[in-house]
């Protein structure tokens, strides 16, 4: 078979040869004594492009946010998040077993939930309600299509909680994303917020590692609990090596994937029986629905896989097609031609 092309994720990015040179050079010395180099040379780089104090790696995505809830809660409190938010989706019920934390779901509109329903459920004082101590954002909006929240809207939402004493964590796994595609300076999307999670191993194709930030304090405390959750690593400079060329490197080139997003989504438009809002998606991340072609996004993704082209099902109609570095734009077109003829071929039946 050719060679695959695969759609699932940005997460599958490898990394590039130079990543690999500087992982083999690269300065270390045992981070939980405070004494790798690299590692703390790639804390001070992240720190300063995200605009906060002070930043802390973490293995993961998911060890980022879910050490940040734990370093802002109490247990027993609530946390008011997006409804398809990854960190109530995908962050296998954290909130409730690391945090001790109950979720208050609020569903959003591409991410941006409206300010009046965030004041509404935010707690008031009352002996029979569970406090109110996080909201969480999330920029891009990973199951909403990779959909973007301006500075605005992120400063709308995080006021609400602010007035009220409550912090404010942005998911940012993807915000590089959010912030090239809006041509601003990222300072400005995470301004609002109280911490920051952001990711190194998707579209800037590091092979490990996220970084949390926010004001020195906060990362002080949020080392405890990394260190509690297993994540206090030793000659972690290895991967901060990659983290350092990820971030110095590869950010400007994710409009190249915005650009291939965009192709695809115009081309699967104009395929009968295949449902997508050319218009819908900013970023890297595209959801098409097959529910016309009277076959389920599961069976329809199997197909693909077939003929080399891999793309996740995300729901029972729906698939999701994310573009990144290691395809490029002619492996682009040939997916469209592939998606082409096996939808021709399901409409003959
Ligand atoms: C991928 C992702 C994460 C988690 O990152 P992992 O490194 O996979 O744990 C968190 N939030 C969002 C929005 C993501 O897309």
């Amino acid at each position: 078979m050719a060679e695959l092309i695969d759609l699932r994720s940005d997460t599958v990015t490898k990394p590039t040869a130079e990543m690999r040179k500087a992982m083999a050079a690269a300065e270390v010395g045992d981070d939980v004594y405070g004494e790798d180099p690299t590692i703390q040379k790639l804390e001070r780089i992240a720190a300063e492009k995200i605009g906060k104090e002070a930043a802390l790696f973490v293995p993961s995505g998911t060890m980022g946010n879910q050490v940040a809830a734990m370093t802002h809660l109490q247990r027993g409190e609530e946390v008011v998040l997006e409804a398809e938010s990854h960190i109530f989706y995908y962050e296998v019920g954290g909130l409730a077993l690391l945090s001790g934390a109950q979720a208050r779901t609020i569903t959003g509109r591409k991410g941006f939930m409206e300010p009046e329903r965030i004041a509404a459920a935010i707690r008031p004082d009352d002996l029979h309600f569970p406090r109110t101590g996080l909201l969480c954002l999330e920029n891009t909006h990973n199951r909403a299509g990779g959909a973007v929240l301006t500075a605005e809207q992120t400063g709308l939402m995080a006021q609400v909680a602010h007035e009220r004493g409550i912090p404010v964590h942005l998911d940012g796994a993807r915000v590089f994303n959010a912030a090239i595609a809006l041509g601003t300076d990222v300072r400005e999307l995470t301004a609002p917020v109280d911490s920051v999670m952001f990711c190194l191993s998707k579209g800037l194709a590091a092979p490990v590692g996220s970084l949390l930030a926010g004001k020195q304090e906060f990362i002080d405390k949020a080392r405890k609990v990394r260190k509690l959750l297993g994540g206090g690593l030793r000659q972690a400079g290895i991967l901060a090596a990659a983290g350092i060329i990820a971030l110095e490197q590869m950010v400007d080139r994710l409009a190249e994937d915005h650009a291939h997003a965009r192709l695809l989504a115009a081309e699967l438009a104009n395929i009968p029986g295949l449902t997508i809002d050319p218009d819908a998606y900013p970023t890297n991340i595209l959801i098409c629905s097959v529910a016309k072609l009277g076959i389920s996004a599961q069976r329809f993704s199997a197909l693909l896989a077939q003929h080399g082209v891999l793309a996740n099902p995300i729901s029972a109609t729906e698939l999701r097609f994310v573009t990144h570095t290691d395809v490029t734009k002619n492996q682009i077109i040939t997916a469209i031609n592939i998606i082409n003829q096996i939808v021709k071929a399901i409409n003959q039946f």
